[in-house]
């Protein structure tokens, strides 16, 4: 046998080097893309769990069996867990986004069928996607990749949650799909999934339930929490996503996807026979894909069941009711809307007198000084509905209940540190980077001149700004004008107020510029 190139010890070694300068996954010091059972016999348990399906092509479960059966078992805990009856079926995707971009799929062509059928021209209506503005950024990713209109509900900015009624405004026959999130995302509001239901059902509109970041926690909450029904148990919500690589505590790579009725999530699926290959059978929109992520979701529901999740939930809940009640005591900041957890944004409390007031900008960059990383969410501009406020965002896991003590006078320092600082002003960011040249100058200019839509509305999505003819090379120097070539600096204020400056569409080209420009290979041959 050909002996290895390098040591695999020396190889692994280099890897814990790399990994050591990762933001900490454990620990509740990020509270944010990261979820701490603060079990590691969980850890444990899903990495061999992973590791024993290694080998395994989750492309086919008729011939990898433990596919299927490790399949079946996680659709019917999560069928259970969001009250589905017989009819509810569902498949493992390897993410959120996946769930997402399938439950749009299965509408829209669920939607083209029905239009066939009744002889329409299949041709003469776009399809479009109903959500409020705060649904997760993948539903306009969806939109993009498949050719549906995204039509964005204003949310009421005292709430975070859209008005039913608007919705029902919407809903016309070119309407393919409704979403809505239970939780949402930037605020972890409840979207008032039954009364949108009431409108869609009436009209025959399907309607998902967006419960990806939420859902395996507040399904654990216990009836003390007293929320509105959100899941299956509402007539008319015809999918659910939900992540088991966020509250089910499973690695990345693993969420599930839930359809009430066969012949509507049978149009999630892909199948050709017309090529000279395998024929193909695909729920999913990978080919060949991992059982690992799978495996160790699976492992971890066998481990937890119901009664693990709730006790799990109870903590990150409780950490939660510590966090919001700490941050309401701090003056000049507030909590938005009426969050139901586990998670809720931060906004200033413009109540106060200015010079009392906390930047939630400022307030994590501060934290973020001491060792806590907070998210930083840039302010919005609602098309026909009130601005949205800049916030700061607290992903709270059950590890978090462990490490309040050290939390919480953080988060009060970190707000005394800035209190009264205004915030970065957009227009003055962009006028500091004016002032550094010429150049800078006109740069400045045509960057903020030209027109360009700057709402982020109806089909801005995603790369739209590959279309403004700005190439890599500009873009990248326009970063390096901005300061921002060096990658990503210490204080994310400054980056966050250039994002609420620039047209969307410019601000969305630079930062794929700079995602692009973090995984490219040195010099040829250096
Ligand atoms: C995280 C999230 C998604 C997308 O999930 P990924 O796993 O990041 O792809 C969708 N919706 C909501 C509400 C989320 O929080």
């Amino acid at each position: 046998m050909a002996g290895l190139r390098r040591e695999p010890a020396d190889i692994l070694a280099e890897l814990a080097d790399l990994r050591a300068a990762d933001a900490p996954t454990h620990g509740g010091r990020v509270l944010a893309y990261v979820y701490d059972s603060g079990r590691p016999e969980l850890d444990a348990l899903a990495a061999d769990a992973a590791r024993a399906v290694q080998p395994v092509n989750g492309l086919d479960p008729t011939t990898f069996t433990s596919v299927a059966a490790m399949e079946r078992g996680v659709v019917g805990f999560a069928r259970a867990a969001f009250h589905g009856d017989g009819d509810v079926v569902g498949s493992v995707t390897s993410g959120g986004t996946e769930s997402c971009i399938l439950a749009v799929k299965t509408a829209r062509d669920a939607w083209a069928a029905a239009r066939a059928r009744s002889g329409a021209d299949p041709d003469a209506l776009r399809p479009r996607l109903v959500a409020p503005i705060t649904a997760h950024a993948a539903f306009r990713k969806a939109a993009h990749v498949l050719g549906l209109a995204y039509d964005p509900v204003p949310v009421d900015a005292s709430t975070g949650r859209p008005d039913p009624a608007a919705i029902g405004d919407r809903l016309g026959d070119d309407v393919a799909l409704v979403v809505v999130s239970a939780p949402s995302y930037p605020f972890a509001a409840l979207d008032p999934v039954a009364e949108v239901a009431a409108l869609t059902a009436a009209r025959g509109i399907p309607l998902h339930v967006d419960a990806c970041i939420g859902g395996f926690a507040l399904a654990f909450a216990g009836d003390d929490r007293a929320l509105p029904a959100w899941d299956f148990t509402v007539p008319g919500v015809t999918s659910l996503s939900a992540d088991l690589h966020k509250y089910g505590y499973a690695p990345k790579g693993v969420s599930v996807l839930l359809t009430r009725g066969r012949d509507l999530q049978r149009h999630q699926y892909f199948a050709t026979t017309e090529w000279p290959g395998y024929p193909v059978v695909n729920p999913t929109l990978a080919g060949s894909k991992p059982a690992g992520p799978l495996a160790a979701g699976w492992a971890i529901i066998e481990a937890l069941g119901v009664e693990g999740y709730a006790e799990l939930t109870a903590e990150a809940l409780r950490a939660t009711d510590a966090l919001r009640a700490a941050v309401d005591g701090i003056e000049g900041l507030r909590v938005v809307g009426d969050p139901v957890g586990p998670l809720f944004a931060v906004a200033t409390d413009e109540r106060v007198p200015a010079e009392r007031r906390v930047d939630p900008h400022h307030w994590a960059d501060a934290a973020r000084e001491a060792g806590w990383v907070l998210q930083a969410q840039p302010a919005v501009r609602q098309a026909g509905g009130d601005p949205l406020p800049r916030t700061t965002h607290l992903t709270v896991t059950p590890v978090t209940e462990s490490v309040l003590p050290a939390l919480l006078p953080t988060l009060t320092a970190a707000a005394d540190t800035v209190r009264g600082v205004p915030g970065v002003d957009g227009a003055d960011a962009l006028a500091a980077v004016a002032a550094g040249s010429p150049e800078a100058a006109g740069l400045v200019a045509a960057l903020t001149g030209g027109g360009a839509d700057a709402s982020g509305g109806a089909g801005g999505a995603g790369a739209a700004g590959l279309g403004l003819g700005l190439d890599s090379e500009s873009a990248w120097a326009i970063l390096s004008t901005l300061g921002l070539a060096g990658g990503l600096p210490g204080r994310l204020a400054p980056v966050m107020a250039l994002i609420e400056a620039l047209p969307a569409p410019i601000t969305e080209r630079l930062l794929i510029e700079l995602l692009a420009r973090a995984v490219e290979p040195g010099p040829v041959g250096a």
